[in-house]
């Protein structure tokens, strides 16, 4: 992965837009020891580490207008960063950028519970928007695993999903507005507190554009009552094909369970040697919920176990109570942490068709053969968005590289499969240089036509989303 070569006259003028953004915003906010800026290298794509320049951390929408202004009169690249658990290093800095960081705004503004709806400071965690309305019985239903860490800030920008997605949808479906300051300051309101709005879907166009266009510094979302229970059933196969064709088998049946997880053996294992979560020794396993009264989660897990039965499990277990369900899930919420454990990886974020999952499996298995390196699978199967974590070493010199190489052959097969590169985590820099494999030069040129219109500049985010070279006019014409 490459950045482009830092600006010198920025780098030589450190100290002076130090004091610029000092000036911008009073109170020792800004932050320019390099001890310090070493919190904001890297993301959780822990393989790219670039310290910035400076960082900044704002406590409300005018501070962040005062500081995009000053950056934007100065010329200075601002890459906006909510908690910095992005997966695709969508919050890596240059070395000749200001982060703008959104962690002291996490206010609730607004609860309208008759609307449903809650309005939010970004930099609030996923997890405390639900929780600050718990206690009338609603939550806020994306759930991305890492939503004790990750702020609406980067779900926004990343448009990102979780285990229960498949039934509520992503952030976008529950997005209705949000509060956006441009790069030269001018403060905008997209959307609101209803259902759609007249004139172009702005707000459509801002969720997932991965801090391309604008900060986000407010969102109202939509909150929902908590369902009247849940209750998850696990299956264990003998084969990570067995697994996908039931969850294609489920799909094509017309049930909507809330989440249908998938892991396979070596994830497994990690996991259970991590958690101890009672999972049973087989090849892949499937965690299946659903939700509603007692009669309905009966109908629809009926139907559901009707199906697993098809394919001989190895295991077919169902929560009997919240301490099972509790155990059921264990496991894979501390998925990601569990393989951390055992070795470095690169997680992928590809998603295809549900019926390809048998196929894709099967291929990626293969691949991962020809490369020499371990490739575990843990992902949200209901909606075929795949985690294949590729295992590598980072002290082993050359491993890297293979297993960067070896996700761009698997990306790949997601897009040729009938799928895409990133379901919910988004491009960053990680599948950058990947974006010519799904989408023509004209289809290209028409996103960064967006970008030309909202960051005429391209001061927002550097090197992320769009291929150095496709982008290279037009960051030339921004200068
Ligand atoms: C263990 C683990 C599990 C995960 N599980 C999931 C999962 O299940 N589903 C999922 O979708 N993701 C998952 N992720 C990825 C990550 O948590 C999400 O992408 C998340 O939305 C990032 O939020 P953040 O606040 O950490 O954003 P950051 O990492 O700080 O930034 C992400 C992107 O948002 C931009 N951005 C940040 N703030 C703003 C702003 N105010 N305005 C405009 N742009 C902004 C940044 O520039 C960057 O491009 C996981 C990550 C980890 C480490």
């Amino acid at each position: 992965m490459q950045l482009p070569e830092p600006d010198a006259g920025i780098l030589s003028r450190k100290d002076a837009i130090v004091a610029r953004l000092a000036k911008a915003m009073p109170g020792g906010k800004v932050i320019s020891a390099e001890a310090e800026l070493r919190a904001y290298e890297c993301d959780a794509l822990t393989a790219y580490r670039c310290p910035p320049l400076a960082a900044v951390l704002p406590g409300s929408t005018g501070e962040v207008a005062a500081v995009l202004r000053a950056c934007h009169e100065m010329g200075v690249p601002v890459v906006p960063r909510g908690a910095g658990t992005s997966l695709a290093g969508g919050a890596l800095p240059t070395s000749d950028s200001v982060i703008l960081g959104t962690a002291r705004m996490t206010q609730v503004l607004d609860v309208n519970y008759p609307d449903r709806t809650i309005t939010v400071q970004t930099g609030r965690t996923n997890l405390s928007v639900s929780g600050a309305v718990a206690e009338e019985g609603f939550f806020y239903a994306p759930d991305p695993s890492s939503q004790l860490a990750c702020a609406i800030a980067g779900n926004i920008a990343m448009n990102s999903g979780g285990a229960h997605c498949l039934k509520y949808g992503v952030t976008t479906n529950n997005l209705l507005g949000v509060k956006m300051v441009l790069m030269d300051g001018t403060v905008l309101d997209l959307g609101g507190g209803y259902m759609d709005a007249g004139g172009f879907d702005l707000l459509g166009l801002v969720c997932g554009s991965e801090g391309q266009l604008g900060v986000v510094t407010e969102a109202t979302l939509r909150i929902l009552p908590k369902p009247e229970g849940a209750r998850p059933v696990l299956m264990g196969y003998d084969s990570s094909e067995t697994a996908g064709q039931v969850v294609s088998d489920i799909i094509k049946a017309g049930v909507l369970p809330v989440a249908i997880e998938f892991m396979d053996r070596p994830c497994i294992r990690a996991c259970e040697a991590f958690a101890g979560a009672g999972y049973p020794d087989c090849e892949a396993l499937l965690i299946v919920e659903v939700e509603g009264s007692e009669a309905e989660i009966d109908e629809q897990l009926g139907f559901i176990k009707q199906i697993a039965q098809r394919y001989d499990p190895v295991e077919l277990r169902e929560a009997g109570d919240a301490e099972e369900a509790g155990r059921i899930w264990l496991g894979r919420k501390s998925a990601f942490g569990a393989m951390g454990q055992i070795a470095d990886y690169i997680c992928l974020d590809g998603t295809i068709p549900v019926s390809e999952l048998p196929r894709v499996l099967r291929r990626i298995g293969e691949m991962a053969e020809g490369y020499g390196l371990g490739v575990a699978n843990v992902f949200h199967a209901g909606d075929g968005n795949m985690h294949p974590l590729i295992l590598y070493n980072a002290n082993d010199p050359g491993d890297l590289e293979k297993a960067e190489a070896l996700g761009a052959d698997i990306l790949t097969l997601c897009v040729e499969a009938g799928g895409c590169l990133t379901g919910e985590h988004g491009v960053g820099v990680e599948k950058r240089d990947l974006m010519v494999r799904q989408f023509a030069p004209e289809d290209l040129e028409a996103q960064m036509a967006v970008k030309d219109v909202f960051d005429p500049k391209w001061l927002l985010n550097p090197a992320k989303v769009f291929p150095l070279d496709a982008s290279a006019g037009h960051r030339v014409a921004a200068e």
